[in-house]
């Protein structure tokens, strides 16, 4: 890979303690997409990069491309989102969204809708609208990845869906006519729907009840685990955190 200097906003995705005092990042970037960056001397108390180099926070980098990865030169904060590593319930949706980023989206592939959808989830978290949020980002990050799924009306047959359709993750959608999946009502999956398209500006009048919330999580997460493949470690997280809450 060429060697040169990027400017970039980014979200701090991961982050990993390396050697004495460095650090090891995953950034999420406007401009650069996914990326792998070594931040040197970032643990040290008066390095004034630090800030900036906190999980989930928003910053502007400047990143020297390397051989094989990164290094952060500059930067400077942007949003801090201080209130998503203080709170522990905060910190487990942050870490939802950014764990679905780091797994879904390939590396040094730049993603708009997506940079810009998590920097308004996260600002939704740290507001305290934590499970809308996640529920948000779920439909609007299906849709932008090309995963959602059909709502209106069965993905087998076309035919209408019952009061209590069954959602197939395998065929990618409601069905009616038989299919192993969660059971969920009519009302949820239109929640579903105006999540996935409706003006951003707007999705705040959505009023979903409790039960709306609770079908859409047992949904997304058995889809998401679906297409990704494996197990989410923040969804065990979030349930620890419920047990002991
Ligand atoms: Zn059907």
């Amino acid at each position: 890979m060429a060697e040169k200097t990027v400017k970039t906003q980014a979200a701090v995705l991961r982050s990993y303690k390396y050697g004495e005092s460095d650090l090891i990042l995953t950034l999420f970037g406007l401009s650069t997409g996914k990326v792998s960056a070594i931040a040197k001397g970032a643990r040290k108390t008066k390095n004034r990069m630090r800030g900036t180099l906190q999980l989930f926070s928003i910053g502007n980098f400047l990143l020297y491309k390397g051989k094989s990865l990164y290094t952060v030169t500059q930067c400077e904060t942007e949003e801090p989102f201080v209130i998503l590593r203080q709170d522990l319930s905060k910190f487990a949706y942050a870490s939802y969204c950014a764990e679905i980023i780091g797994e879904l989206l390939r590396e040094e592939e730049p993603n708009v809708p997506a940079f810009r959808l998590l920097s308004i989830v996260l600002s939704l978290i740290a507001s305290g609208q934590e499970e809308f949020a996640a529920r948000l980002f779920d439909m609007r990050m299906l849709k932008i990845s090309g995963f959602l799924p059909e709502m209106c009306r069965c993905v087998k047959c076309g035919g209408h869906l019952p009061e209590r359709p069954v959602f197939s993750c395998a065929e990618g959608g409601a069905v009616c006519c038989g299919g192993k999946g969660v059971q969920l009502g009519k009302d949820t999956l239109a929640v579903m729907n105006n999540l996935s398209k409706m003006d951003m500006q707007k999705t705040h009048r959505l009023r979903p009840s409790a039960k709306n919330l609770k079908e859409m999580e047992q949904v997304t997460r058995a889809y998401w685990e679906t297409i990704l493949e494996k197990s989410l470690k923040s969804v065990e997280f979030i349930e620890r955190m419920r047990q002991f809450a």
